[in-house]
């Protein structure tokens, strides 16, 4: 396709979750007319959920997509200019730094903002994408409390599926482990605290067949692959621990990821390898994976992005 003649901007933000929001909010506020390219996701991951219940500042919860029109909004008040359009592929190693969008514009940037956030892996159901936020979810730590005292099922083997069983022990009745294999990924120290917590029960070599409910969960039926037992299990919630994808294809190569794709950032600042290149909420982060964890990065990233331009005279 025929390239166009480059548009050149001071700060460029790819991605518009909490985390590039927050980053243009900061940004535009201190005069760094930010750019902004919103991705196939306007809003990011919270658009696809229901209730917000641990975002400071609304005590009677928020809904996802509401929450994130109010970022849109503050960072248009700000003076973000906020397009849409995905970041196709990127040049870091010349200043100023090209980024291609829909494989046709190019856009030259002083100091650039990633903000591509991750993508939750699903099992691929039918039913698991009709109950998604009616029962269904990735997140433990977002929607565990919404199951207190109820039953709930779990998918997965490793680390964060362990550390996630374990968090809704705490607050669900029963906690139904499923694990495809007769062994977990978790490390060894992680697996023991499970099996050794008494209202988690495992359920070794089986997979999801569905997961059951009309308007929200009811039940999920699973099958062991060496016996062929089918059993169901009602419970009212089904968390999908099965893990996270960095959205970082286009940075490969370019900047330092680690084997899962997870961008590394220099410990207490939003700096990558790239001097005026930043990354900021989920595509930098496997741990905490929280809107209230993006925005705060985001802000860093606004602010480590202006003393650069600051220090290079670019600003
Ligand atoms: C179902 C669900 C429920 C959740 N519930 C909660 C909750 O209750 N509380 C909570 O704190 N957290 C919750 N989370 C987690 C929270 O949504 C994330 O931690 C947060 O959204 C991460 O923000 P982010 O800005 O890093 O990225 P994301 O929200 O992942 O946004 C990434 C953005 O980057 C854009 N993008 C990606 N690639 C490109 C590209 N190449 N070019 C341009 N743009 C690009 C996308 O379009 C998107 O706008 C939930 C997550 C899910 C999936």
């Amino acid at each position: 396709m025929e390239k166009t003649t480059p548009e050149k901007v001071q700060l460029l933000i790819i991605g518009s979750g909490p985390a590039g929001y927050t980053a243009a909010i900061y940004a535009a506020r201190a005069n760094l007319k930010p750019v902004l390219y919103q991705g196939i996701q306007p809003g990011g991951q919270l658009t696809i959920t229901t209730e917000v219940e641990n975002y400071p500042g609304f005590p009677d919860g928020v809904q996802g997509p509401e929450l994130m029109v109010h970022f849109e909004k503050q960072a248009q008040r700000m003076g973000a200019d906020l397009r849409y359009g995905l970041a196709t592929a990127v040049d870091f190693s010349k200043h100023p730094f090209q980024v291609t969008i829909d494989e046709e514009k190019q856009v030259e940037a002083d100091a650039v903002i990633i903000a591509t956030g991750a993508s939750a892996k699903w099992l691929g159901l039918e039913s698991e994408q009709r109950l998604n936020g009616y029962g269904v979810s990735a997140c433990a730590v977002c929607d565990g409390f919404f199951f207190r005292g109820k039953e709930v099922a779990i998918v997965g083997a490793g680390d964060t599926a362990a550390e996630e069983a374990l968090y809704l022990s705490k607050l669900c009745s029963t906690v139904h482990m499923i694990v495809r294999r007769d062994e977990m990924r978790a490390s060894r120290i992680m697996q023991d605290r499970v099996k050794a917590t008494p209202n988690i029960k495992i359920y070794w070599n089986s997979v999801t067949d569905e997961i059951l409910g009309e308007k929200s969960v009811d039940a999920v039926r699973i099958h062991n692959t060496q016996t062929d037992e089918k059993i169901e299990i009602p419970v009212k919630g089904f968390f999908v621990a099965i893990g996270h994808q960095p959205n970082s294809d286009i940075f490969k190569g370019q900047l330092d990821m680690d084997e899962a794709g997870y961008l590394k950032t220099v410990p207490g600042s939003a700096k990558t390898n790239i001097e005026g290149v930043f990354a900021s909420g989920d595509v930098q982060d496997k741990i905490y994976r929280q809107a209230v964890t993006a925005a705060g990065s985001g802000c860093m990233a606004a602010l480590d992005a202006e003393r650069f331009l600051s220090e290079k005279g670019l600003h």
